[in-house]
Order: C-alpha cells, then structure tokens, then sequence
C-alpha cells in the first residue's frame, strides 16, 4: 500500500528562535524530511529568525552541522544541499525593533503565512505585537506555540489574553506532539471506525485504563529549570491529559477541529477532584549514580519526578471505571502507552483450571508505534479445552508494508498540519485552561499540606507506593520492559 504524498501550498515560515534547541532537533529536522518526501512545494520559503548575528549562508551552516548530528546518515543525500538552499535568516531581537522592516519585505503576498515561536513564553507577547505593529502578519497568518503554556491557570490565561489581543483564535496552534503521533490518531481510528470497538468502550465492559508515559532519562543539566515544573506540569497536564481525553471522549459528530476539541474539553471538565490518597510523588535516588536532588541542584526540593494517580471521569460513559495515569524520569524503560483492560467474560463455561484472561487493547505510543489486542483463544493441539492469550498485531510496518515503515515524525505531522489550516491536533485555549483548572488545585493541596514526594529506585518502575495504588484495586501495572 503506497501513502499518497499530496503536496501542500507555497508557504512563508518564519521560525523565530531558529537557532535554538528545538528548532535544530526537530523543527528543521521534520521540515527537511517533509521536502525529502516532495510534500514542500518549490515555492515554499523557511526563515530563521534569532538574536545572533548571521547571514543566510552562516545561518546554513549551522544547520548543516545540526542536521550532521541529528539526522540519521541514510537522509544525509544530496538533497540535504537543496533543503538548506531554501533556508534563509534574518537577526531579530523579539524586544527590539531591528529586522522587523526586512521581515516584512520578504513576506509573500500569495504564499501562506505561518510563524513558528520557538523561544520562551516571555517573548509570545512582544512577537505577536511587532507582528502586527510592523504590518507583517496578515488576518489569515498562523502563529505556534510551544509548551510550556502556562504553569498555572492565572498564567495560562494571561498568555491566551496576550495572544487573543493579536490573533484570532482560529490563527493560533498550541503544540502538544503527543497528538501528531501516528498512533495516537489511529486511536481515533479504531474507535470511531470501526463497530468492533465503540460499543464496548463505556464502564460496563472496560475495567480499567493505564496511561503510561515513562522515560529512562534523569533530569541532568536542566534540573534547575525542570525543578520549577515537576511531572504534574511538565507531563500530566499537558500530554497525558490529552492522551487521557482522546481515549475518553465521546465520539465528535465529525472529524473537525472544533467537533473533536469540544468533546475532549468535556472530558476534562468531567474529571474528579482527585483524592491526596489516589496520588503518589516520587524523586528517583542515586542508585544509579546522581539523585534527582542532585540534579535539581535544591537539597530540599519537593518537585516530583515521578507521578502516578487514579483518576475518575463522572459521565455515564465511564462512572466505575479507573483511569490509571503514571510518568516519570530515571525509569526501568523508554515506554509510552495507551493500555485498555476489557472486563473478564461474565461467566466460564471452561474448567477454571483452562485459563481465559481479560481482553487487552494496547495502543503503544513509544518505542515501535502500534497497537496490539490479546484475545483468548484455544491452545493448539489435542491436549484438551485449554486457553492462550495471543495478541493480534496491529503493527503498521507489517500490515501496511514497506512505505508504512516510515511513521512520519509528530512535527513533520503537525507542522504540514499548520500548512494546511487544520487545528483538529492542537490545543485550543479553552482545553489549555480547563486541564490548569484541574491541575491547580492538586498542586496547591500538596503545597499547603507540605506534602514531599517518597523516593524510588532509579533504573526502577517506579516507587511501592505506585504498585500498591494498584494493588489495592486488585490490579497490577503494565511492566515497562
Ligand atoms: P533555546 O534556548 O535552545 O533557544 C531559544 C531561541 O530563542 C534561540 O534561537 C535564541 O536566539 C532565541 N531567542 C532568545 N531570546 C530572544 C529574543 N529576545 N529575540 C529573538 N530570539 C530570541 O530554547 P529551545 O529549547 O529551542 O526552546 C524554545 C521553546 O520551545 C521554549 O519555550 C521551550 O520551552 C519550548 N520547548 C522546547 C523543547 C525542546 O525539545 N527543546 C520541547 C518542547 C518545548
């Protein structure tokens, strides 16, 4: 099965914070792939915008040298001379008033207009103004931003206000690249696509839902920074949210940006106050070398590294149903995943010794994408009415053939998606302050309480106080490896 490439509309990017981190690693990266692919047309422009002091030529070397240490060899042809030919850059200070006129000279009428913020939230307010006070952006350009959005609901509304004071909110795409997974769309899919599916998805025949998203990396050399945010903010309110909300959500009467962005809101809205108790904080320890303290350079600090909790939807869709969600860094494995745990069969009419099991739906974000369903079958041979548990491989790779073995990147995704016009896997401004409405409180009660967070072994799965969360239900986490 050949995927059509189906190209997009000549476009001006301009990708202020162009030489940072982010745009090296993965704005340009997913840019260049999407050319490779012949989805850019030849009309399409990129500028980088930034406060160091270069010209077009110097500014591609210094992607040429980030795409020599970010790009795999084999995408390292001779198209990567024709990518960086495109490229072009201009010194902008966001504070200042330099460069601003040149910008405006280099926009073109005809082409799409999208400006990507790259930099911190400090600076959103004074781009988006000189955006404007320079006559450069149009009505219909697209502005994107990155998280954090926000480390509150007070804050979160303030960067909205200042964006809203701009742009319209149809022109303004929050990134969350959690959402431009292939498997995260292929959630939608399998639900809304199938009957198999959608009429067993309610508390009746789910018994419960893991979301994990677990790294095996510490917070080494931006502990400083990461000890402001925590798991909760970092993680939890922002990506598993969404990946919360787009298992939970009732099916939106079309696949359109608002259709899909008004049911995932109602499902945060739906979400319980979270019992202390359905909680538990975790630092990893030195067992592997430094300690999370170490690394946050603040001996005494309370941030969570880790995070896991039981969450409850009231609706009538899924009253009764847990949804389990965990995160955290310095983990056992590099694991992300959607895991959907159907209730045993009512009744058995094998001997209790045969050994049937609960259906499991696992959706599997990270590492492979795919998903895959355990059903129980009749273990071959003559030996009897015994039962296995297979699974059916939905793996892309193989089902769909060579070409689907490249699973576009999430930012080649969303970035095409900017293109196109097309908010369906962004976050609207509403969903950004609903999920803070629900953060904050939490996050209050552990600073009132003076709550500390238990600690955990790194290279773990995490801390007992995580296991028994489960173990009291009679439940047990999915392994990491
Ligand atoms: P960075 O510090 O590596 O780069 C910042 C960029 O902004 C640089 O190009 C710098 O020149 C530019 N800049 C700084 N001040 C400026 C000013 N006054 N005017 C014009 N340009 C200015 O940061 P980064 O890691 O690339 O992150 C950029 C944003 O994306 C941040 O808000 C960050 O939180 C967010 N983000 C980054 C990542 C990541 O993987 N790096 C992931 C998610 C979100």
């Amino acid at each position: 099965m050949v995927s059509r490439v189906i190209p997009v509309d000549p476009f001006d990017l301009v990708i202020f914070g162009g030489t940072g981190d982010l745009a090296r690693r993965k704005i340009l990266p997913a840019l260049y792939r999407r050319f490779r692919d012949g989805q850019m047309p030849d009309e399409a422009r990129i500028i980088g915008a930034a406060r160091a002091d270069l010209d077009a030529g110097g500014y591609r070397t210094e992607i040429r040298a980030a795409f020599d240490e970010f790009l795999h060899e084999d995408e390292r042809d001779d198209r990567m001379e024709a990518f960086l030919e495109r490229l072009d850059y201009l010194p902008i200070d966001a504070m200042g008033d330099g460069g601003w006129p040149d910008l405006k000279e280099k926009m073109r009428d005809g082409a799409i207009q999208a400006f990507y913020f790259s930099v911190g939230p400090s600076l959103f307010g004074a781009l988006a103004e000189r955006l404007h006070s320079h006559g450069i952006a149009r009505d219909d350009a697209r502005i994107v931003v990155e998280k954090p959005f926000g480390r509150d609901l007070a804050s979160a509304k303030e960067l909205n206000a200042t964006l809203a004071e701009h742009f319209d909110e149809t022109q303004i795409y929050r990134i969350d690249h959690y959402l431009g997974k292939e498997t995260v769309q292929n959630l939608m899919a399998v639900r809304f696509g199938n009957v198999l599916f959608e009429p067993l998805w309610n508390a009746q025949y789910v018994d419960h839902v893991q979301i994990t998203v677990a790294e095996e990396v510490s917070v080494e050399g931006r502990g400083a920074y990461y000890d402001k945010s925590g798991a909760m903010r970092d993680m939890v309110q922002n990506h598993l949210m969404q990946l919360l909300c787009l298992t939970a959500m009732e099916p939106p009467s079309k696949f359109d940006p608002d259709a899909v962005r008004d049911e995932k809101l109602k499902v945060i809205r739906a979400l319980d106050p979270v019992d202390p108790g359905d909680i538990v904080r975790g630092q990893y320890d030195g067992a592997l070398g430094a300690s999370y303290l170490d690394h946050a350079e603040d001996p005494a600090s309370r941030t969570e590294s880790y995070i896991a909790m039981k969450l409850h939807i009231s609706n009538w869709r899924w009253k009764g149903t847990p949804f389990y969600l965990r995160t955290g860094k310095r983990l056992k494995a590099r694991k992300s995943e959607i895991v959907v745990t159907f209730k045993e069969t009512p009744h058995s009419i094998f001997d209790a010794d045969a050994g049937s099991r609960a259906n499991v739906l696992s959706i599997r974000l990270q590492p492979d994408e795919g998903m895959d369903l355990r059903v129980t079958i009749k273990e071959p041979g003559p030996g009897g009415m015994r039962l296995v548990d297979v699974p059916l491989d939905m793996t892309f790779a193989e089902a769909l053939g060579p070409d689907a073995a490249h699973v576009p990147d999430a930012y080649e995704r969303l970035i095409m998606d900017v293109i196109r016009g097309n908010q369906t896997l962004f976050m609207r401004g509403d969903e950004v302050e609903a999920a803070w409405a629900w953060t904050d409180p939490i996050i209050d009660g552990w600073q009132s309480r003076g709550d500390r967070p238990v600690t955990y072994d790194a290279g773990s799965s995490g801390p007992e106080e995580a296991l028994m969360l489960l173990h009291r239900d009679g439940r047990r986490w999915r392994e990491l490896s």
